[in-house]
């Protein structure tokens, strides 16, 4: 049996795209939980976009990671020994525990894990902060309803693609952006989008003109850049842009420009409101008791891509999600090398 603990650690901050100087690996022993805590080995770790925000030294929602700690990520694992009567071995738990095989926790902000509704990984996706993501960007800072047109960009990734999806369920038309013809046809086929543009071969702008010619009440922005542009330039009056990310510019090194369309708001009466997922914490419950019921009823489709590796493959995995290579949620399988 195994008594070292790996993990990744932030070496040096980077400048753009992380590299191999980005990280670190480190091994200790298997942290031994004190009264009133829990020692989890982890499963699966949820590598998300934001986590390149995290890397730099500016403030934001959250401070940053700091040089040498253990790079944050949510995590799904099992608690392999316990000296906290509410969190017993072999209970499936998921929470905030770093990239590392092992964590210990005094059960804050854990979340007990049902694999009677779901497998694991999809804690981290539907049944996690994506999930949560768009529900309540859709529904409360969208404000959705029956009818609307909904344009979502980053349409095949965790986020978007459930945007999509709690769209089509209450009544309005979804026009997806994603990046290749098999994401595209994910999305116009098993999602039940009416549309989908793949923004690596056709102008954003031409394909909504055709496929959106009165305009769009929602877009759901991922993605920033000359998307959220195009999108600004076919919004209906009323309309609202949701922003929820922008992974254009996040490797950027100089300064991003601001939409050149920005008066389309003006010109529509429209809003655009950014938004953190964390801000809806205490109305979570309202979140996942909906996403639960759709997962059980079988209107949601789920799905995630589990990458191999461990905590070797996390630097080259997490590079997957700027590259595109992932199709719904990205997670990292911490043990299978
Ligand atoms: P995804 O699963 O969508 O993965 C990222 C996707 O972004 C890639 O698969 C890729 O898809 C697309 N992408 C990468 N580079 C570009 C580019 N230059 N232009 C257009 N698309 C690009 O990640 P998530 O669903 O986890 O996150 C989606 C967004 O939501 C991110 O911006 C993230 O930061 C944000 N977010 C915000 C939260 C909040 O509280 N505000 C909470 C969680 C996420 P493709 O092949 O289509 O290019």
């Amino acid at each position: 049996m195994t008594t070292a603990n790996r993990q990744v650690r932030l070496a040096q901050r980077p400048v753009g795209r992380p590299d191999d100087n980005t990280w670190n690996i480190t091994s200790e022993p298997i942290p031994e939980p004190a009264d009133g805590q829990f020692t989890v080995r982890i499963d699966y770790a949820s590598l998300d976009p934001a986590m390149r925000g995290w890397l730099n030294d500016v403030r934001s929602y959250v401070p940053p990671v700091g040089i040498g700690e253990v790079m944050r990520a949510h995590a799904v694992g099992r608690v392999s020994s316990s000296k906290n009567a509410d969190h017993p071995v072999g209970q499936l738990v998921s929470g905030s525990f770093g990239i590392t095989e092992y964590a210990v926790s005094d059960g804050r902000d854990v979340v007990v894990v049902d694999e009677t509704l779901a497998p694991a990984p999809t804690w981290l996706g539907a049944l996690g902060f994506p999930g949560m993501t768009a529900y309540f960007g859709l529904l409360d800072v969208g404000r959705m309803k029956a009818g609307d047109t909904v344009l979502v960009s980053g349409a095949a990734g965790a986020v978007g693609s459930l945007v999509g999806q709690i769209a089509k369920l209450n009544g309005c038309r979804v026009v997806g952006i994603a990046g290749g013809p098999d994401k595209c046809g994910w999305l116009t086929g098993e999602l039940g989008f009416d549309a989908a543009i793949d923004y690596k071969s056709e102008s954003v702008g031409r394909a909504l003109r055709k496929l959106a010619p009165d305009g769009i009440d929602i877009y759901f922005d991922n993605v920033g850049g000359e998307i959220l542009n195009s999108a600004l330039a076919c919004l209906r009056e009323g309309a609202r842009v949701v922003l929820c990310g922008a992974i254009s510019g996040y490797n950027a090194t100089d300064p991003q420009p601001g939409p050149s369309r920005y008066l389309s708001l003006l010109v529509n009466r429209a809003s655009m409101s950014g938004f953190i997922v964390t801000d809806y914490l205490d109305r979570f419950p309202e979140g996942m008791a909906a996403m639960s019921e759709w997962i059980r009823r079988g209107l949601v489709v789920t799905r995630e891509q589990v990458a191999p590796g461990g905590i070797d493959a996390f630097a080259s995995t997490l590079g997957m999600l700027f590259d595109g290579a992932n199709t719904g949620k990205l997670v990292l399988n911490m043990h299978e090398q």
